[in-house]
């Protein structure tokens, strides 16, 4: 479902006419050995383009047009090989839309002492070059990401990943559609927001369908294709006994399988990207969705419960980021304490709709039931999810703007097992610690619902704040609460001022 490999990125070298044909010569050989080798590198997810050197105001303007009409490009990396005077680039960043990465690297790694000369000096150049273009950016107020090093560094790959693979996550928004069935939580605050500044600062559209246009194509499913589902169920789950086809629950089985097909052919013929849901609008569903919600975020589709559209989203660009590393991405809810003051956690979990891939080993698939909603017993999968370093992020809506919120976490694993809990769960613990994270975090207005992530970092959601251009706060190893709480306020007054 998510390929980036078929996503551009483009190499732009900037320069200008006054070195001479042989030094652009050069220029033109060293920037294309540089983006094939770019394109080449296991670490780079997409294709990396090589354009010809821009030389003038009206070959910046140029392209950066044609970045912007082109479907396939998601962003632009510019490069100063020489001196490319930066007034000639006020026109083309003024009406360049995609993300833009400034790689201020250099041909050569190292100076060659005996050989050095002015010649070389000239070609060379990037060290001083880089620094107009950085400033008319700057000058320009523009958000985009400096990547600084020589361009076989593995740590200039790893940041141009992280990179590339937000600007996947953004592009994946721009024209997306999100559907909601049933409207929000009653009452809840955080999960709603204005879709409409969503609409116009992130560029999907969250728009609702009564649960009954729902039922009626949930209730179109076939026996083959729900004959079919339980047999991938059998294959890829352990069916608790009940749920077996001899067992007394086989029934429930069906029609959850009955409502994975319905949701997931309601997505297809609507081109959705993902889905809400809320267990107080299920009118004429059997169950509140359980699997069908579970393995449609594990094929891609973003989803988070209660009607809260602005998670779903959030959980569909991480999976686009994500696509192709190892681990996973899922809706997750902090759930419940573990105040022990030796090993203090959080254990996250949601009723049902945890994304089985963050699973560690092959879940259970089990049917109990559910303490509201009013409906009959759902089938869900369950299992515990692998430790390691881990994310919880949060898209809020403050009323003048979005704020990403991000909390570094260690994920651990359960210390005992939990027979009687018949969900999917994690157990972190929150950076820098467990009083001061999750106190950052009320302060900072966290949502309960978050993006859960093995694979993506505080950098990638950080470049998709800058993409998208709104505030981004990071709760991490050096969070500290006084400081936290001035950055809340500075942040505060700088989204009033800069409107
Ligand atoms: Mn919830």
């Amino acid at each position: 479902m998510i390929e980036l490999k078929k996503l551009e990125v483009w190499f732009v070298t900037g320069s200008q006419h006054l070195y001479g044909e042989q030094t652009l010569q050069q220029v033109a050989s060293h920037s294309q050995t540089i983006a094939g080798s770019l394109n080449d590198a296991a670490q780079i997810p997409v294709t990396i383009v090589f354009k010809p050197t821009v030389k003038t105001t009206e070959e910046i303007y140029s392209v950066c047009q044609e970045a912007n009409n082109e479907k396939n490009c998601i962003g632009i990396i510019a490069w100063m090989h020489t001196f490319s005077p930066a007034k000639m680039w006020i026109g083309g960043l003024k009406i360049l839309q995609k993300p833009l990465c400034h790689l201020h690297t250099q041909f050569n790694r190292d100076i060659p002492w005996n050989d050095i000369d002015m010649d070389f000096m000239n070609l060379n150049q990037s060290a001083h070059g880089d620094r107009e273009f950085g400033f008319m950016v700057s000058r320009m107020r523009m958000n985009r990401k400096v990547i600084v090093g020589h361009w076989q560094d593995p740590e200039v790959l790893q940041e141009l990943n992280a990179w590339c693979r937000a600007a996947a996550g953004w592009n994946d928004w721009q024209g997306a559609k999100f559907v909601r069935f049933g409207d929000n939580m009653r009452y809840v605050a955080v999960t709603d927001g204005d879709k409409v500044e969503a609409e116009y600062k992130f560029g999907y559209a969250v728009n609702t369908h009564g649960i009954g246009d729902l039922v009626k194509v949930i209730n179109e499913t076939s026996d083959e294709s729900i004959d079919a589902l339980i047999k991938e169920y059998e294959e890829q789950y352990i069916l608790s006994a009940s749920l077996k086809k001899d067992g007394g629950q086989h029934s429930s089985l069906r029609e959850a399988a009955k409502i994975e097909v319905g949701i997931r052919t309601f997505l297809e013929a609507g081109n959705y990207k993902g889905f809400t849901d809320t267990f107080e609008d299920l009118h004429g569903m059997a169950q509140l969705p359980g699997i069908a919600a579970q393995r449609l975020m594990a094929s891609g589709y973003g989803f988070a419960g209660e009607g809260d559209w602005k998670t779903a989203a959030l959980v569909r660009a991480m999976k686009v980021m994500g696509s192709g590393l190892p681990g996973g991405n899922s809706f997750m809810e902090d759930y419940t304490y573990h105040f022990d003051p030796e090993n203090q956690m959080v254990l996250g979990s949601h009723m049902l709709e945890i994304c089985p891939s963050i699973a560690k080993g092959k879940p259970t698939c089990e049917v109990h039931p559910l303490g509201i909603g009013g409906k009959a017993d759902p089938v869900r999968l369950v299992f515990n999810s692998a430790p390691g370093h881990a994310l919880n992020v949060s898209m809020i809506d403050m009323g003048n703007r979005f704020r990403l919120l991000v909390n570094e976490v260690e994920a651990v694993a359960p210390l005992h097992a939990l027979p009687k809990l018949p969900v999917a769960r994690v157990l972190w613990k929150p950076y820098p610690d467990m009083k001061t994270g999750c106190a950052a975090w009320i302060l900072a207005g966290g949502a309960h619902h978050t993006g859960y992530s093995q694979n993506l970092t505080a950098t990638h959601m950080e470049d998709f704040a800058d993409m998208a251009g709104i505030e981004f706060c990071l709760i991490g190893k050096n969070t500290n609460i006084y400081q936290f709480k001035n950055d809340l306020r500075w942040s505060d007054v700088y989204y009033q001022i800069n409107k």
